[in-house]
């Protein structure tokens, strides 16, 4: 058994105050039950991963790789057969040539909608990398220069869907609805997949033929079931998000009915040739083995996210979620209010990470932001944002965005590490926190 002194030691050597440090573990104390519920989610994400993988009997020949067309790519092919099973689907498209998620949206919609027929988002505005793909914002090779149009539901102001407006919305040329899972960055709530499946069965209802595509990133594993449990047609995610396990270098995918798989696929690579090439090269073991770890990573996640909701609520900051709210996806929002609290959380996340924590994040102008970004970001996987990251636009009202950590111990240090900058750089008062905690 290691002794409470040797733990708190290290954590000193690493920069931790004893005052960041006790706060964060009386923080940490209080959400035993919470984590238990987590640990329970991941135990039968395990699972379902586990039989999905034994049913299709994946064995050492399917972690080769192959070369040039890639035809009967043992690995590729059992690894789809797997992810249909994860997800339910009939099947599933899992590639590296797919490039990142929103590779993978635009690969889906792209592939499934035809001139004419028009886009639905019942959700409000979308990812704001999918502005250019639908063509919101103009863009070379967009939807809208294919001659697909677009609408767009906002949400009511309570959170609810607009169903009166969305049934208006629904006309015969509508060909496929877009849900986006995780709030992103925006200010809405994240949806859960049981709203998911009410959402769809409406639209279903209305027009029974319509595709319902579901972007599912940072969702996946983080509920027991996924929208393809509810109805969706295609769900769609990263493989640098939660689904890869930290350990996919690149990818995407898609998995769904039968017909948008193969849509997709005739896209991907070729009409005619579909899923049948596409070699793997040697990238697959990190497929399998991310896929296998992706339910305990996004487990670690999810308790970070809690437990820097309540870290910071407990401070007096506005954190979306709240510290006791369920979860849908793993985005934490903090608004600090001022730019120095964006700046001094993201150096503290940097200064935690594995690699480059000794670099200092400034904020800078990132191409198709209008305003100055803070990124902090120190991952085995360049820009994965699985693994522990924040970033923050130097905006009112200043608040980071943070997801991720591979293990909880990480994301645990990240945020006390980030909480212990604040307190260096005079934002957050030390006394604050032990009486944060004395009046709670
Ligand atoms: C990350 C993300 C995407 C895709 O982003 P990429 O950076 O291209 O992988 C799309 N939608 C949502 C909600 C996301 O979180």
């Amino acid at each position: 058994m290691i002794t409470e002194k040797v733990t708190k030691e290290i954590y000193k050597s690493m920069g931790i105050s004893q005052e960041v440090y006790e706060y964060g573990n009386a923080i940490a104390e209080k959400l035993q039950e919470r984590f238990r519920q987590i640990d329970s989610m991941a135990e039968y994400n395990q699972m379902k991963v586990l039989k999905a993988m034994r049913k299709n009997q994946v064995s050492e020949a399917c972690l080769l790789g192959t070369t040039g067309y890639g035809y009967n790519d043992l690995g590729r092919d059992t690894l789809e057969a797997v992810y249909a099973d994860v997800f339910h689907t009939e099947d599933a498209l899992v590639r590296p040539q797919i490039t990142c998620g929103t590779h993978a949206l635009a690969l889906a919609l792209m592939s499934n909608l035809r001139p004419g027929d028009e886009l639905l988002s019942p959700v409000g505005k979308p990812y704001d990398t999918l502005e250019e793909v639908i063509g919101i914002r103009p863009s070379k090779g967009s939807l809208a220069e294919y001659g697909v149009t677009y609408r767009q539901v906002d949400l009511l102001e309570d959170g609810s869907f607009d169903y009166e407006s969305i049934r208006k919305c629904i006309r015969s040329k509508t060909r496929l609805v877009t849900i986006q899972r995780s709030k992103g960055y925006q200010t809405r709530p994240t949806l859960s997949v049981e709203r998911i499946g009410e959402l769809i069965a409406f639209v279903k209802s209305l027009k029974p033929d319509i595709i319902c595509m579901v972007d599912n990133c940072y969702g996946e594993f983080v509920e027991e079931k996924e929208p393809s449990d509810v109805g969706a047609d295609m769900v769609v995610g990263s493989l640098i998000k939660n689904p890869g396990g930290g350990l996919a270098p690149i990818g995407g995918y898609i998995a769904g009915k039968k017909a948008c798989v193969e849509n997709a696929a005739f896209r991907l690579t070729s009409p005619g040739l579909g899923k049948e090439v596409g070699a793997s090269l040697g990238i697959l073991k990190d497929f399998y083995q991310g896929l296998f770890l992706a339910p305990t990573v996004t487990a670690g996640a999810l308790k970070g996210a809690v437990f820097a909701a309540n870290i910071y609520e407990k401070l007096g900051y506005d954190v979306v979620p709240d510290g006791s709210e369920s979860r849908h996806d793993i985005i934490q929002a903090v608004t600090f209010g001022q730019p120095e609290g964006v700046v001094a959380f993201c150096r503290g996340i940097q200064s935690a990470a594995p690699v480059d924590s000794h670099v200092t994040p400034e904020p800078w102008d990132m191409p198709g932001y209008d305003a100055k970004v803070i990124m902090a970001a120190g991952a085995f996987v360049s820009g994965s944002s699985i693994e522990l990251s924040a970033d923050g636009p130097i905006k009112p009202p200043y608040a980071v965005y943070f997801q991720g950590g591979l293990t909880w111990y990480h994301a645990k240090f990240g945020i006390l590490k980030s909480l212990q900058s604040m307190v260096d750089e005079g934002l957050v008062d030390k006394s604050s926190l032990c009486s944060s905690l004395c009046s709670c």
